[in-house]
């Protein structure tokens, strides 16, 4: 039965939504006050990893007592705007308890779930369209300073091989000959084969939002002011009836989805990128600079650093100290790159406690979907999503358990 549905928010999450629902034979309109692919969209700046390995979240046994330290050491990529602190504490103390060992396990477990197919689904949702010629497949390589590194990193190497991803090992002269930008003589490298990456994450929405305008779907730019049940409200007062409306407005669907009577913990995980346009080296493969946990990206317009996690909200300004510790950083692992020109970008990923996107509609408000909270992995999870919210607004049974994900698991 085909119906009509708006879409709020052209992210990546909401372009991949309208479209799967368009080729539902829905009468489907995007609605977003940004051009589809722009930069003030989180998908615009990310790291373009289809990360399907990293299942393990940021809030891990042990974090507590490392953050304090992380906080105050200069080359930690972790940021804090200390004034912010007060209004964090309610997401941070949940956060950190989701980092228990039997809960973190749980949560792995959740992830997988989503990503592990996450190169086909990109592939399956692009395949004979103009958004296909920014996918690339390959290897996603963790760069470490040693294999003492390495090594510390243990637990999480056991909990990716528990979900079926395998890894291979280089150092000395075999790491030298794969990479020789490489700092000579320093660094161990595991790089995991079957990921991919998005060469241009801003064209690669831009694109796929235009292969669902020429199939029919409507784009609409506006500022959407209220969602209620069956009614999207624009600024100014236009209202859009439809039957299903997907909430899928990233770090903003906050605010309409408490309209709905939900609780929503969902805080930023500001993140940076710093792009360099005619930089002397690239990788032939992402590779994630462990030290700084910020990713290296071969992109179209150059070499992209991105990632860095900052606390601050979403009204305070960019910070400069988490842009100069990437470009400090690149600069130790590849210490003869230069570049032309450069570009820095902050962003914001939408982040729950339990580092999983709340998923799925509830009696609270028929026909309203949320979708959103995809963290670190909006862009590797974004096909699935928009493919599950397709088969949640048909009635369609999942393939998948739904319950981690169900939208009012933070309603008392
Ligand atoms: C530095 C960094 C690196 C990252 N690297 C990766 C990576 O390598 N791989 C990966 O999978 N993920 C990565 N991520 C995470 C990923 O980018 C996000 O999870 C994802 O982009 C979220 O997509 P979204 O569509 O939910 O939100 P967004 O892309 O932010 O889109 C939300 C949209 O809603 C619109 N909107 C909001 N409110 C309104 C309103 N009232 N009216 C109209 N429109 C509205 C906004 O304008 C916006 O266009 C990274 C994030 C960052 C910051």
């Amino acid at each position: 039965m085909s119906m009509r549905v708006v879409v709020v928010g052209a992210g990546i999450t909401g372009v991949c939504a309208a479209e799967w629902l368009r080729r539902d034979g829905h009468a489907v309109t995007l609605v977003d006050r940004v051009p589809p692919g722009d930069r003030g969209q989180a998908s615009f700046g990310n790291a373009g990893l289809l990360a399907r390995c990293s299942v393990v979240p940021v809030s891990v046994p042990g974090l507590l007592a490392k953050a304090p330290g992380m906080l105050l050491d200069p080359d930690s990529p972790l940021f804090l705007r200390w004034s912010y602190l007060p209004r964090l504490l309610p997401w941070l103390v949940p956060f950190l308890r989701n980092g228990r060992r039997e809960r973190m396990e749980t949560i792995v477990g959740d992830i997988a779930a989503l990503t592990n197919d996450s190169v086909e689904q990109h592939e399956a949702l692009a395949a004979g369209t103009p958004a296909a010629r920014f996918i690339r497949r390959g290897e996603y390589g963790f760069l470490y300073p040693d294999r003492a590194a390495f090594e510390a990193d243990a637990m999480s190497y056991a909990l990716k091989r528990a979900h079926g991803f395998t890894w291979e090992e280089h150092e000395g002269a075999a790491l030298q000959a794969r990479d020789p930008g490489l700092q000579p003589g320093h660094g161990f490298l595991a790089t995991f084969p079957d990921h991919g990456w998005i060469t241009a994450p801003g064209p690669y929405v831009a694109a796929l939002a235009e292969t669902f305008r020429a199939g029919g779907g409507v784009v609409r730019a506006a500022e959407v002011a209220d969602v209620k049940p069956g009614t999207v409200t624009l600024a100014g007062g236009e209202e859009l009836q439809a039957e299903r409306i997907v909430l899928s407005a990233g770090i903003w669907s906050r605010r309409f989805a408490e309209g709905l009577g939900y609780t929503v913990p969902l805080e930023a995980e500001r993140g940076y990128h710093l792009m360099l346009r005619g930089a002397s080296h690239a990788p032939s493969h992402p590779c994630m600079v462990t030290a700084g946990k910020f990713v290296v990206t071969p992109m179209e317009a150059g070499l992209r650093l991105a990632g860095v996690v900052e606390f601050g909200g979403t009204a305070a300004p960019p910070s400069a100290a988490p842009v100069d510790l990437l470009r400090r950083q690149v600069r130790k692992v590849y210490p003869g790159l230069t570049w032309e020109e450069e570009e820095s970008w902050m962003g914001f990923r939408p982040s729950l406690p339990d580092s999983v996107p709340m998923l799925g509609e509830s009696p609270r408000a028929p026909g309203v979907i949320l979708a959103f909270g995809s963290q670190h992995l909006g862009l590797t999870i974004g096909p699935r999503l928009g493919r599950m919210v397709a088969d949640l607004a048909a009635g369609r049974r999942a393939n998948l358990d739904l319950t981690p994900y169900a939208v009012d698991r933070f309603n008392a």
